[in-house]
């Protein structure tokens, strides 16, 4: 016999730190008879515990002392793998293109774990429907990603030809900045159609989250986000609020780099 418990953190917050009345009670009281109950288990039973959370960190120590649940299995997002074996379940309803690289789809998705990669493909097939497609094919996937990650796109928002022009050096200063960098990922595509909150966007092409980052990889990366604010002091002559997010991004990098990595 399996227990799944979901959400444990909702009622095994660790107690204590004040009275604050009647819920607050009741929470505790739930708590503590789950506590009595997982040491009143026969051990010959075979009854197995499992529960999951997002805040392992909050849970009551009680609750992970040996007898309890007292072993963690970490699940972290996906890889490109695990991410192609979601999208192959999510998948299993959906007419897909033949033709479709499934690799290409999951290669566009790193850091998306199953509930947004059930989004993508939801979305994918609405955006295939719409446009009277047969089966869903890989432009719908690639939409589908940039409007979970970043937004829906706001084509009808009119934009002064000037804002444009200026976001038009900025991505590419992006993108050629990021094609001159040994180390930097690979362009996707860059747009300038407002989507999000974003004014436009130069999408990186990267398979996995690195656990590991050289020094060389993270100048690039500084050198890259730094590429639209060049690119607009180069070719338009003065700065723009389009680097805003870039600054605060590079800036953390750069911190980082000295402050924690004694870089
Ligand atoms: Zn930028």
């Amino acid at each position: 016999c399996i227990v799944f418990i979901d959400e444990l953190d909702a009622l095994g917050k660790a107690r204590g730190g004040g009275n604050m009345g009647g819920a607050h009670d009741e929470r505790e009281q739930t708590l503590n008879q789950l506590l009595v109950e997982m040491d009143g288990f026969d051990t010959r039973a075979n009854v197995i515990v499992m529960a999951a959370t997002n805040r392992p960190e909050i849970l009551d120590p009680a609750l992970l002392r040996p007898g309890r649940f007292d072993r963690q299995v970490l699940i972290p997002a996906p890889d490109i793998n695990g991410r192609m074996a979601i999208l192959r379940v999510h998948l299993a309803n959906v007419r897909v293109d033949p033709a479709l690289d499934l690799r290409r789809v999951a290669s566009r998705t790193p850091g998306f774990v199953g509930a947004d990669l059930a989004n993508v493909v939801n979305e994918a097939a609405l955006l295939a429907a719409r446009r009277d497609r047969e089966h869903v094919v890989f432009e719908d996937f690639d939409e589908a990603v940039d409007r979970v990650s970043i937004g829906l796109e706001r084509r009808s928002q009119v934009i002064g030809d000037e804002e444009k022009r200026i976001t038009a050096y900025h991505e590419a200063g992006h993108a050629i900045c990021a094609a001159f960098s040994a180390h930097a990922d690979p362009v996707h595509k860059v747009t300038i159609i407002p989507r999000g909150l974003t004014g436009g966007v130069t999408v990186f092409a990267r398979e996995n989250h690195r656990h590991i980052t050289g020094e060389t990889a993270l100048r690039d990366m500084l050198v890259t986000g730094l590429g639209g604010r060049v690119a607009e002091q180069l070719e338009l002559g003065e700065a723009s609020t389009g680097a805003y997010n870039d600054i605060q991004h590079v800036s953390r990098v750069a911190r980082g780099m000295v402050v924690e990595l004694g870089m």
